[in-house]
């Protein structure tokens, strides 16, 4: 249906399709667009690019908490028109980078961003921003603050952040159901629910789609019934995997539970193509409490990852590069993590996962 327009305020109309880039770009970008030279990092959290034409731009770095309030976003702007040249980008895992074409802004940018409260770093063999899903904000399956444990975890790793002390890159990402939206990480936090879906049947009549529930689980371990002569649903509970999807369709099957609810730590993943194929991360840690508002158990299973990771690495090894090196046996001693049942891959479905997975081979 159409919506009355005011005459005053004539409502924009949608932009379809993809913004053409380069009018947003600082004009040395635009000027110089593939005609880049080298580049280096004069410091953690600068990249300095030199173009054929002589041309020079540094980009100054800076971490934020992801989920911005529009104060903060005035505030970077702010900071890109007083110290750098009205200039600003997002980066893919929320960092912001400002591009200044004069090395003596460099300085005061980063006292400015820091004062500000906006670490400067993130470049080379750091540890990136921590990527995250959606949660609570936009997402109607979340078991816990994805956002939250992200802030958390951040606070702890701010030196490795800001320093490049890694072997190689370590992008770290966090999810919040097991869905896992995600994606692969060198090390990733996911929310694990443990516990099936409770039914509260007095609802189901009045506010489920049940069609909709029943063609959602992923296992087909749902199906419709009479309880106390009202529709309802019932769940084999022998089926279900605990992935939460019938939740947003059907809110009666109550899954979120403060106790039930743990979180889980894999290891290993990448999405690139760089060197060697992409690969899933795995299962290494899994039952750590869902410990809002500052998750110490989950934070103290990272950093010792990172820390035997970084210890033994060679460098330029990823995290699962460095794990292919040393095997699955080695991971767990340096790492001193348990290894227990729940890290072998037994999906009947998954015979390519299972040879590949950490501990079985055919
Ligand atoms: S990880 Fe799950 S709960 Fe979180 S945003 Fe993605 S699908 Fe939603
Ligand atoms: S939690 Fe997932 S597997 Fe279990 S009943 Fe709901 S949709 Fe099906």
């Amino acid at each position: 249906m159409s919506q009355p327009q005011s005459a005053a305020a004539p409502v924009r109309k949608p932009v379809e399709g993809f913004l053409d880039n380069k009018k947003f770009l600082h004009p040395k970008f635009a000027a110089n667009y593939g005609n880049w030279k080298t580049h280096d990092r004069p410091r953690p959290g600068v990249l300095h690019h030199v173009s054929k034409t002589g041309d020079e731009v540094w980009s100054i770095k800076c971490g934020t908490q992801r989920q911005m309030d529009h104060y903060t976003v005035r505030n970077l702007c702010d900071i890109a028109d007083s110290h750098g040249e009205g200039f600003m980008r997002f980066t893919m895992r929320s960092c912001v980078e400002f591009p200044v074409s004069t090395e003596a802004k460099v300085a005061p940018l980063i006292a400015e961003l820091e004062k500000n409260g906006f670490p400067v770093g993130g470049t080379g063999n750091s540890v990136s921003m921590v990527a995250h899903t959606q949660g609570w904000l936009h997402c109607d399956i979340p078991g816990t603050d994805a956002s939250g444990v992200v802030k958390s975890m951040m606070d702890d790793l701010i030196d490795e952040f800001r320093h490049e002390n890694m072997p190689n890159r370590v992008k770290l990402s966090t999810s919040c159901c097991e869905i896992n939206c995600g994606g692969q990480a060198d090390i990733a936090v996911v929310v694990q629910y443990t516990k099936p879906p409770k039914i509260n049947h007095d609802l189901v009549s009045a506010i489920c789609e049940r069609p909709t529930v029943v063609a959602r689980c992923p296992v087909a371990a749902i199906r419709p019934t009479i309880i106390n002569g009202k529709p309802s649903l019932e769940v084999d509970e022998k089926k279900c995997v605990c992935c939460g999807a019938c939740f947003p369709p059907c809110p009666p099957m109550q899954i979120n539970d403060p106790d039930a609810n743990k979180i889980a730590i894999w290891v290993g993943g990448k999405n690139s193509n760089a060197r060697s194929k992409p690969t899933f991360h795995k299962l290494v840690a899994a039952g750590l409490p869902n410990n809002a508002p500052r998750w110490p158990e989950v934070n103290a299973v990272v950093r010792r990852i990172l820390m035997a990771y970084k210890a033994d690495g060679r460098p330029w090894e990823r995290m699962g590069e460095w794990i292919d090196r040393i095997g699955w046996p080695a991971f767990f001693e340096k790492t001193d993590l348990p290894f227990t049942k729940h890290m072998i891959d037994d999906w009947r479905g998954g015979r390519v996962n299972l040879n590949a997975s950490t501990h079985l081979h055919f």
